[in-house]
């Protein structure tokens, strides 16, 4: 098959070119490199069934051919990470908001299957329990940057539904929990790699707020593995999946672990949001998703646990 990857060259979608190469499709990768990395598909460059376009995904000309020629899209170019998106707001939107119409736009003129990368993150503030795909969201005011990503994802979702409702158009949607592992770099602000690296180096682990938050990561190779099987299942289509793991953490408990895992001497330090991230910053108490719906209708069980997640990425730091 031949198969768009939007983003390719970011964390999950290298990982995602690396597993359909491997199941002998052909791959097509288009990435602006805002956080992509071409280090990330450093070994699979010069694959003679890999071809690189480095692009926008807002440059429709270049979208056109690429989805024209695609059988399927993955859809992940968005902007990503809490630290990135509080400093850059206009780009985030602009992704988010005008890349995934273009891709839905140009996929629906083709007819072309599409996965949507949806987030978590447009859950909200919710506390309570385990968030299923059908449970309210609950935003914070308008004020608060970090929303905007919610809502550009949110507004995402509902595109799709409507190119499914209204036009047919075979599309389903992953709501990506906090994936993990080899080759996430710790630069747009994700916990984990700042941890291990914080560890290894033997400098402070800054746990942000009192570290009470709580979330569940799940390793890539999992993440991969549940959208690629929700794209060969024809009841997933128009529907809204949580991919994750559901074993949960607080971030206190994950400095712990890394510190633990890695032998370190660091101390473990608190930080106030409001240093680490800037003034009015909301943070999401507890983030856990429920997969019930993701093992009835692909049969999918996490192959990781938290340990042997953190350890992958603790090796990837060392090498
Ligand atoms: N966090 C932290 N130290 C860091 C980076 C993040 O304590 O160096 C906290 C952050 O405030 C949040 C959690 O770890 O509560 C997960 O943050 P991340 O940015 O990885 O993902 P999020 O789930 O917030 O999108």
């Amino acid at each position: 098959m031949k198969i768009l990857i939007t983003g390719g060259a970011g964390f999950i979608g290298s990982h995602l070119a690396e597993r359909l190469l491997e199941n002998g499709n052909e791959v097509f990768v288009i990435d602006n490199l805002w956080t992509g990395r071409l280090a990330n598909i450093s070994k699979i460059q010069t694959h003679e069934r890999l071809h690189l376009v480095i692009d926008t995904i807002l440059n429709e000309s270049v979208m056109n051919e690429l989805i024209f020629k695609a059988d399927q899209v993955y859809h992940l170019a968005a902007a990503v990470g809490v630290r990135n998106i509080m400093d850059h707001p206009v780009e985030t939107l602009d992704t988010n908001v005008k890349g995934t119409e273009v891709v839905l736009r140009l996929a629906n003129q083709f007819k072309k299957k599409v996965f949507i990368a949806s987030t978590s993150e447009i859950y909200g503030k919710h506390v309570e329990h385990d968030l299923s795909e059908e449970d309210n969201r609950v935003m914070g005011s308008v004020k608060k940057r970090r929303w905007a990503y919610a809502c550009s994802k949110t507004l995402d979702e509902f595109q799709a539904l409507a190119y499914f409702d209204e036009k047919r158009l075979p599309i389903l949607i992953g709501r990506l929990f906090n994936t993990v592992g080899p080759r996430q770099t710790g630069q747009y602000g994700m916990v984990l790699p700042n941890f291990v690296q914080s560890a290894l180096l033997a400098k402070p682990i800054n746990v942000y707020g009192d570290g009470t938050q709580s979330r569940s990561f799940a390793h890539v190779n999992d993440v991969v593995e549940a959208i690629m099987r929700l794209m060969a299942e024809p009841s997933a289509e128009g529907d809204i999946f949580n991919v994750g793991n559901n074993e949960e953490v607080t971030i206190k408990d994950l400095a712990l672990k890394v510190k633990e895992m890695t032998g370190s001497d660091s101390e473990i330090d608190f930080v106030p949001y409001e240093k680490a991230y800037g003034p009015g910053f909301e943070d999401m108490e507890r983030r856990c998703p429920n997969i019930s719906k993701l093992k009835r209708t692909i049969g999918f069980e996490p192959s990781y646990d938290l340990k042997s997640t953190i350890q992958s990425v603790i090796d990837y730091f060392k090498e």
